[in-house]
């Protein structure tokens, strides 16, 4: 599948052109991460053979995926400039990523609340984190209520899921083309389609 098509999936779909070059320009592995971590995104630059890697949680919503991920190539082009000689959210940083959020903010990708948030975040020099909290609150706004509907394939592992006529699974390992997932009352095995799409109940890795 083309790149373009699967950022199209995570990203507002007008970004996707645009992170798609820049995934090729800076030779980056750029992975979108299954794992649910505490961190929105990393970027790991060039180590022991092995290039600029960035990866996202799959799990965002397409404005905060599209911040992070500018956030991470931030971190990668401050690190081609200056390698350990700048600081992680240091002023080249910060400059880098103003620079590199422009091109967005001129496709008018962002509604205005989060472009308030994003610029404010720029121009304070005190936010240094990628945890600013009002950027993350105007982000999170736009997560998806929590019990929509979602399709197998994003569910995490040992996700427990409902179908609409109420029965209850817990997802587990891929088989061939389709998800193992365990009817928790009867312990039963069933077969499900990666794009069925079910209702999300609880994230066991969550706690
Ligand atoms: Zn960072």
């Amino acid at each position: 599948m083309d790149k373009v098509k699967i950022l199209e999936t995570y990203l507002p779909a007008d970004a996707a052109p645009l992170i798609g070059r820049w995934i090729d320009y800076f030779k980056c592995e750029f992975k979108i991460s299954r794992n649910r971590n505490t961190k929105f995104g990393d970027y790991r630059p060039p180590h022991s053979g092995k290039g600029h890697r960035i990866s996202v949680n799959y799990d965002l919503n397409p404005y905060a995926f599209l911040v992070t991920t500018v956030h991470e190539f931030a971190h990668l082009h401050t690190w081609n400039e200056h390698q350990h000689k700048a600081k992680p959210h240091g002023t080249e940083w910060k400059l880098n990523f103003k620079k590199m959020m422009q091109p967005f903010f001129e496709k008018d990708i962002f509604p205005a609340d989060i472009k308030h948030a994003i610029t404010g975040y720029l121009n304070n020099p005190a936010a240094s984190s990628c945890s600013d909290l009002t950027l993350y609150r105007s982000l999170r706004k736009y997560d998806a209520p929590k019990d929509s509907v979602v399709t197998v394939e994003k569910l995490p592992l040992k996700a427990i899921f409902k179908l609409k006529d109420g029965r209850i699974f817990s997802k587990e390992e891929k088989l061939r083309k389709r998800y193992k997932c365990i009817e928790v009352n009867s312990k039963r095995v069933y077969l499900f389609s990666p794009v069925a799409e079910v209702e999300i109940i609880e994230n066991q890795n969550n706690g």
